[in-house]
């Protein structure tokens, strides 16, 4: 279980100003052992900061990061070390992490070797067995990451991660890079990853189509804030949020699509400037003069469903 509360203030150059950016704003976010969790959100809504802030990565201004009880911004606690390395990040590009001049079998070989997770003996075997489990050929181990296609790097990335034995894997925009029939094959992967490695993922992406496929709990951030949370299925049959709504119907569904852009209609206000009150409220069709001045809090509408819209005081 993963427990996540908190807020990062960010310090951003604007211009001649320096202003504070609030990038995640006081969002709590719990993940049960097994589940997968999709993060859902614009370019520039504080997805990828918290994914990081969650892996342990990038520590938030004030809050915490429980695993099983643990602290993990707890720097000089072994057991918040040990949990870290159980968490994994997989990016959207596999090119920009993977090292060019390391062969394939040092890229995945090197954390657990240093980890002690293999041993020099048993080095050949286990990351032939990594490689095999991402759906990569051993014979190719000695290649470097150039030698790959875009869905084979992504792959060679996962092995990477597989390699150090973790049980929580936070995927930013994993397949958002890939072509439609090779971000299937990699869904697919990821999925069968899940079952065999009783893994739990939060999986973070712009795509509604692609998070469908994957979650069992949807998360929907707008401008640092969680608008709305609730299983998938009850966000796709009945959205409470008017921004979960309207990126609804920008959705193609997945068979048909081409690449997904939002298409939400209006500009997404800068985040060093976000709109008083509901920050959603210059896009929003229902807006009401309070949504301008009052900030709406989240609410649980239905069971399991959380929103945060003034719309649901009215009912
Ligand atoms: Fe729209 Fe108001 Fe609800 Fe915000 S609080 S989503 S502006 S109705
Ligand atoms: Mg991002």
């Amino acid at each position: 279980k993963l427990d996540f509360a908190g807020r990062l203030a960010k310090r951003l150059g604007a211009g001649v100003r320096e202003e504070t950016v609030h990038a995640v704003d006081n969002v709590d976010l719990t993940i049960r052992k097994g589940e997968v969790v999709g993060l859902v959100g614009e370019s520039g809504c504080g997805k990828s900061t918290l994914g990081r802030m969650v892996a342990g990565i990038l520590p938030p201004s004030d809050g915490s990061i429980l695993r099983d009880g643990t602290e993990l911004l707890d720097r000089d606690s072994a057991a918040a070390r040990e949990l870290k390395l159980r968490t994994q990040m997989i990016f959207q590009d596999p090119y920009a992490s993977l090292n060019p001049r390391m062969r394939v079998v040092d890229i995945v070989g090197e954390a657990p070797l240093v980890h002690g997770i293999t041993s020099r003996s048993g080095f050949d075997a286990y990351v032939d067995e990594q490689m095999r489990r991402a759906g990569l050929d051993p014979a190719f181990k000695r290649r470097y990451p150039h030698q790959f296609s875009g869905g084979q790097r992504q792959r060679i990335g996962i092995a990477r991660a597989l390699a150090v034995k973790p049980d929580f894997i936070v995927c930013d925009e994993a397949v958002a890079a890939l072509d439609v029939s090779i971000q299937a094959q990699i869904l697919n992967l990821f999925i069968r990853l899940r079952s065999e490695l009783d893994l739990t993922y939060l999986f973070i992406s712009h795509d509604l189509g692609v998070v469908e496929h994957i979650s069992d709990r949807v998360v929907i951030m707008y401008l640092g804030r969680v608008v709305e949370e609730a299983s998938s299925e009850t966000v796709f049959a009945s959205p409470n949020h008017p921004y979960t709504q309207s990126l609804l119907a920008s959705v193609p569904r997945i068979e048909s699509r081409k690449r997904a852009f939002s298409v939400v209609k209006g500009e997404i206000p800068s985040p060093l400037n976000p709109p008083p009150g509901c920050h959603f409220h210059p896009r929003c069709p229902h807006a009401m003069e309070r949504c301008k001045v009052e900030k709406p809090e989240l609410k649980t509408v239905a069971p399991g469903q959380r929103s945060a819209c003034h719309l649901n005081d009215m009912a």
